[in-house]
């Protein structure tokens, strides 16, 4: 085995990183989705994590939590868009905002789905951290 290959294997993902590929939180190294023929428009969560055996949703329930999450994504986009719109077309027609808000939000809810779930896990869960040695070997071969 090469010297580059050792580092590569020792040097753990960013959490960033891990979080924008939507990663196990625990392992950064099993998906929290599952890949499916339609990608991000049909997409469906894993219960637990492929590689380290992390159940995602700690209790049951868990993910209503999310829905919060989604909501404020959601005010910061539609405030964002609407603002923008404003900008650019410097209209006063509610029909205008409308259309746009809700056909970029109809666009945005499966990113949102996604994403929320990924805040809440990372960043929004007490006492869920990066475990080195959770990265090192699936649970399969514990
Ligand atoms: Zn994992």
């Amino acid at each position: 085995m090469s010297s580059k290959e050792n580092t590569a294997e020792l040097k753990p993902v960013s959490e960033l990183n891990a979080a924008f590929h939507a990663k196990c939180p625990k392992c950064r190294k099993g998906d929290m989705f599952q890949k499916t023929p339609l990608g991000f428009l049909k997409q469906k969560m894993n219960t637990k994590c492929p590689y380290c055996n992390f159940q995602f949703e700690i209790e049951p329930g868990y993910f209503y939590v999310a829905m919060f999450v989604s909501y404020g994504m959601v005010v910061a986009e539609m405030v964002t868009l609407a603002i923008g719109t404003y900008i650019l077309t410097s209209s006063e027609s509610p029909w205008l905002y409308l259309g746009v808000l809700l056909g970029v939000a109809l666009l945005l809810s499966p990113f949102n789905y996604r994403y929320s779930r990924v805040i809440l896990l990372f960043w929004l869960t007490p006492n869920l951290h990066f475990d080195p040695k959770k990265a090192e070997k699936p649970f399969s071969e514990l």
